[in-house]
C-alpha cells in the first residue's frame, strides 16, 4: 500500500513544518533512531566516525554536510566557513578527502558572484590537502547555473572539482558531452527531484534507458566517472559494457548512499570495484530524508515503527 504513494506526496510532506518538527524530535535522538539509517549523525565528528567504519570495510567515502538553499549572503558565508572547518577536521581525522556540496548552500540563488567566491574559498582550502570536491546537482532551475559555475572555476584552473548529471533530464546527453570534452569528473545519477515533463522523462523506463546510454558515454569518453545508483540492472549493464570494451575497473567507480543496499555495496567492493559511500550528516537532514522515503515508500513503515517504539 505504501509503495503506491507517489514521489510527489513526499515533496509536499517535505515542506510540512509540523512533520519536520515531529521528525526532528525523534529521528536522531538515540543511536538506533530511525533517521540514523540514512544520516550518519548531526555533527562532523559522527560523520567521521561513520566514515572510519566504512573505510574499515575497504570502501571510500564522500562527506556531505546537509543543508539546502540559503536566503542571504551572510548565511552563504557561514556555510562556506563551516565547510572550511569540516575540511580541516577531515584532514585531522585522516579519513578520505572527498566532500560533496550544494551550490545553493553557498548562495547560488542569492547572488552568483558570491557563490563563485565561496566555492573558490572552499577549493582553496581543499586543494593543498588533495581533496576532491563534488558539486551535487539540485533541481532543474539550477542546472545551467551549476554547470556554468563549474566551468568558471575550471577556467580559473581548479581541477579537483566535478559535478553530477541526472539521467532524468532530457538535456543530459549534451551536458555529458560538454563535461567529457572539458575533462571534468561526472557522477551519474537518475535524479532525486520531481521535475516537469518539458525538462524531464516521466517514465521510470525512460530514466533507466537514459541512465544506461549516459553511463556508456561516460565510460567511453569521460574522466573517472562515478556511477551512482542502487539499481542492480544499471550496475549489471555498466559492468557488462566495461568488460566488453576492455575498460579496467580502476577507470571508474560505483557510488551509493549511506545506509542503502549495504549488501550490494560490500559485494561490489569485494569484486574489486572502487566503491564510494555518500555520507550525509548535519542538523538539516529532513529534506534529504524525505527524498529517500519518496524513492522507496516502503521505508515509511520502518520510520513509523521507529517513532512509535520511541514515544
Ligand atoms: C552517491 C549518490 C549521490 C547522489 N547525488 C545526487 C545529486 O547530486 N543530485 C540528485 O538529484 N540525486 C542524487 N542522488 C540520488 C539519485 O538521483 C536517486 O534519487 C537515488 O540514487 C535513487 O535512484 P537509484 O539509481 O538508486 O534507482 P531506483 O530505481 O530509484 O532504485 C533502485 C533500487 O535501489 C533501492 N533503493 C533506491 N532508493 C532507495 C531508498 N531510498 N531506500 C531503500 N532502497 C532504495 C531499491 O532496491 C530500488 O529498487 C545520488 C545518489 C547517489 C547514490
Amino acid at each position: 500500500m505504501l509503495d503506491a504513494l507517489p514521489k510527489a506526496a513526499f515533496s509536499v510532506l517535505a515542506s510540512s513544518n509540523s512533520l519536520k518538527k515531529l521528525a526532528s524530535r525523534y529521528g536522531m535522538r538515540k543511536p538506533g533512531s530511525f533517521a540514523r539509517r540514512f544520516i550518519a549523525g548531526e555533527t562532523v565528528g559522527e560523520a567521521i566516525e561513520a566514515a572510519r567504519q566504512i573505510e574499515k570495510q575497504g570502501l571510500m567515502v564522500t562527506l556531505d554536510q546537509l543543508g539546502e538553499s540559503v536566503a542571504s549572503t551572510e548565511e552563504a558565508t557561514k556555510a562556506t566557513r563551516a565547510y572550511a572547518g569540516i575540511i580541516s577536521e577531515i584532514e585531522g581525522a585522516g579519513v578520505g578527502r572527498n566532500i560533496s556540496i550544494k551550490l545553493t548552500q553557498l548562495g547560488l540563488s542569492v547572488d552568483r558572484a558570491t557563490c563563485i567566491d565561496n566555492l573558490r574559498r572552499i577549493l582553496d582550502a581543499a586543494t593543498p590537502g588533495g581533496f576532491f570536491v563534488r558539486i551535487d546537482m539540485e533541481n532543474s532551475p539550477f542546472t545551467d547555473a551549476t554547470l556554468d559555475t563549474l566551468e568558471t572555476v575550471w577556467g580559473i584552473g581548479y581541477r579537483n572539482v566535478g559535478t553530477v548529471i541526472q539521467s532524468a533530464l532530457r538535456r543530459s546527453r549534451a551536458d555529458i558531452e560538454r563535461l567529457n570534452a572539458m575533462g571534468s569528473r561526472v557522477r551519474l545519477v537518475k535524479g532525486a527531484y520531481r521535475e516537469p515533463g518539458e525538462v524531464a522523462f516521466q517514465q521510470k523506463s525512460e530514466v533507466d534507458a537514459a541512465f544506461i546510454e549516459l553511463a556508456y558515454l561516460l565510460l567511453k569518453g569521460g574522466t573517472y566517472p562515478a556511477i551512482a545508483t542502487h539499481d542492480p540492472n544499471m550496475i549489471a549493464a555498466v559492468k557488462k559494457y566495461a568488460d566488453q570494451h576492455g575498460i579496467d575497473k580502476s577507470k571508474y567507480e560505483f557510488q551509493m548512499l549511506y545506509g542503502i543496499r549495504r549488501d550490494l555495496q560490500s559485494s561490489l567492493a569485494a569484486e574489486g570495484h572502487p566503491f564510494r559511500v555518500y555520507v550525509p550528516f548535519g542538523t538539516e537532514w529532513f529534506p534529504y530524508f524525505m527524498r529517500r522515503l519518496g524513492e522507496r515508500p516502503a521505508n515509511v513503515g520502518f520510520v513509523l515503527r521507529g517513532i512509535f517504539s520511541e514515544r
